[in-house]
């Protein structure tokens, strides 16, 4: 018999209502081993707020106008309560089931409806994915409303919560991995390296269950199932890198583009971001060059993608984001951005990982295979000075930085540790007034957690937002913030409120970008507080022209892209 999705969606009701983690991992391990085995992958995709398994590449494309539009009609609840209700709540999926429990239409409906079971749940789901082109959004709110028309409001709640990808039962994917391995009593070792490599641990968990130990002990990459990339720590400097290091490191240059992770079988090549989309379709002339340079059969490489101007020389990140989000007219792009392939690192050859090989035998692998696709400049020193040197050049060349990676070191899936420190220029903070605040979501919907940062105008005296943060303040921090600016505030619109610009905060940011957004023309990129500038008055504050020149600044390291 099919598993009831009502079951699963009390495991989560249970989870959510607990913190602690072993009574979790108890609780998760006990549902699973009542599975099916064809209901194992999907109730742990479920669980973790996904629909599909994470290298899947399909995705459910619903906005919430159209969820919204579609919980409306089911309920007929006044608009009004819903917002209340998520107002108090904070929480998308808490509102749905308090918006179907004062629906008495929809009780009454259920109370004869058949169960709705985990695997229908998740063929509801396909379906909607599945729904593409012309006239999709009616048929998409259409498969929404017939599957939520069939649920209890708690259920409603966790399907709302999955189709939107979050769960916030606290809940995460270390987690899961113990609870895999507490209900097929596989060692937990033995489940996290496996999930490492195939990049799933709901499949991971299918197999343990069918094929136990011996069967994931048997997992291996595959191509065309991305992985998590290793991660980079920050350095403070050269000097923390080369001590963390044993005295010698690898310097790399720091290229600012996209990282992507190329795989290869024959002469199908197929190119994933970061975050393991499939981009394939925005880099034809790298499919191209993959295909005619890589020498191996099958092969899994990493490499950053940059944009590059006429004279060769790197492009502000901004200009480069044009090009990877492109799915149309993409040949035109092609020729308007050209972008150029650095690879850095090779994880899998012809059946064979290299994961646990050192880092300098990864490189001399892809040196011998690369063609002449070029790798990121590298050097490798035990002198402070001539890494310093080789930042500088880094910088010139209108790079970021630099990567300083171990010698000796293994590549640590989805890791971010002390094996690659990154290190860079970072640019001079400025002094910003607040003057607006959002409330935030989850945990901070009752504090004013989100604030808009403006440079005086020099000239006219006005306030000139540019950027956006929520990053910096700790929780006490943002607890005294929302008490001041709600005293403060002289407009409330929705969940914002509008102050006079009275508080300084000091902030860091990554880059000055170019930005329709705002009246100035211009955004921070990751802006973040350091802290509340008490010492300030707002007309110390930075002004709009300092920071127009830092922007144009960029530019002089960077091509201008016309
Ligand atoms: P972060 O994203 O800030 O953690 O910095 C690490 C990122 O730097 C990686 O995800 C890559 O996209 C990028 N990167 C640029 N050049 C290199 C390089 N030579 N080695 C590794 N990562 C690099």
């Amino acid at each position: 018999m099919e598993t009831e999705f009502r079951a699963l969606a009390e495991l989560c009701e249970k989870l959510e209502a607990t913190s602690k983690r072993t009574l979790m991992v108890s609780l998760v391990a006990e549902f699973l081993k009542h599975l099916r085995d064809d209901e194992v992958e999907p109730a742990i995709s479920m669980i973790l707020g996904r629909a599909f398994p994470r290298w899947d590449q399909r995705t459910l494309e619903v906005s919430w106008a159209t969820m919204s539009g579609s919980i409306k009609r089911l309920t007929n609840v006044d608009w009004k309560d819903f917002t209340k209700a998520f107002s108090k709540t904070g929480d998308i999926g808490a509102a749905t089931k308090i918006m179907f429990e004062s629906s008495r239409i929809q009780r009454q409906a259920t109370l004869f409806e058949k169960p709705v079971t985990i695997l229908e749940a998740r063929r509801s789901l396909e379906a909607i994915a599945e729904t593409s082109g012309y006239g999709s959004r009616e048929r998409k709110e259409c498969l929404i409303e017939t599957l939520l028309g069939e649920v209890t409001p708690l259920e409603a709640k966790y399907i709302v919560k999955i189709m939107i990808g979050e769960m916030r039962t606290g809940f995460h994917e270390g987690l899961m991995e113990l609870a895999v391995s507490k209900a097929f009593n596989v060692p937990h070792d033995v489940v996290q390296r496996a999930s490492m490599l195939t990049g799933d641990i709901g499949e991971v968990a299918a197999i343990a269950k069918t094929r136990g130990r011996e069967g994931i002990s048997k997992l291996q990459f595959q191509v065309f199932r991305p992985i998590k990339p290793m991660l980079a720590q920050t350095a403070e400097d050269i000097n923390e890198a080369l001590k963390e290091h044993g005295g010698l490191t690898a310097f790399e240059h720091k290229l600012d583009g996209a990282r992507v992770q190329i795989h290869k079988a024959m002469n199908k090549v197929r190119i994933y971001s970061r975050r393991l989309t499939d981009v394939t379709a925005s880099f034809p002339e790298i499919v191209r060059l993959t295909r005619e340079e890589v020498k191996a059969s099958e092969a899994i490489l990493e490499g950053e993608i940059i944009a590059v101007g006429k004279d060769g020389t790197p492009l502000p990140f901004q200009h480069f984001m044009r090009r990877f989000r492109r799915v149309h007219d993409i040949e035109e792009m092609v020729k308007r951005i050209p972008v150029e392939l650095f690879l850095f690192d090779l994880i899998y050859i012809d059946g064979k990982s290299l994961i646990v090989d050192p880092y300098v035998e990864r490189r001399k692998k892809l040196k011998e295979i690369a063609g002449n696709i070029p790798l990121t400049r590298q050097i490798i020193t035990s002198s402070p000075r001539e890494a310093e040197r080789f930042l500088g050049e880094a910088i010139n060349k209108g790079h970021e930085g630099l990567v300083a990676k171990k010698l000796d070191s293994p590549y640590t899936l989805g890791v971010r540790g002390k094996r690659w420190f990154k290190i860079k220029l970072s640019l001079e903070p400025l002094d910003l007034v607040i003057v607006a605040a959002e409330y935030g979501y989850g945990r901070r919907h009752n504090w004013l957690s989100d604030y808009y940062l403006a440079a005086r105008d020099s000239e006219s005296g006005e306030f000139l937002v540019v950027g956006k943060t929520f990053k910096g303040l700790t929780d006490e921090e943002i607890k005294d913030m929302t008490r001041r600016l709600e005293e403060a505030a002289i407009k409330e619109e929705h969940r914002r409120v509008v102050v006079p610009p009275k508080i300084v905060v000091e902030v860091a940011y990554n880059e000055v970008q170019k930005s329709p957004k705002y009246k100035c023309g211009m955004a921070l990129r990751f802006a973040r507080i350091m802290r509340i500038r008490e010492d300030k008055s707002p007309e110390e504050a930075d002004t709009i022209q300092k920071v127009r020149k830092i922007y144009e600044k960029q530019f002089e390291k960077k091509a201008i892209y016309r």
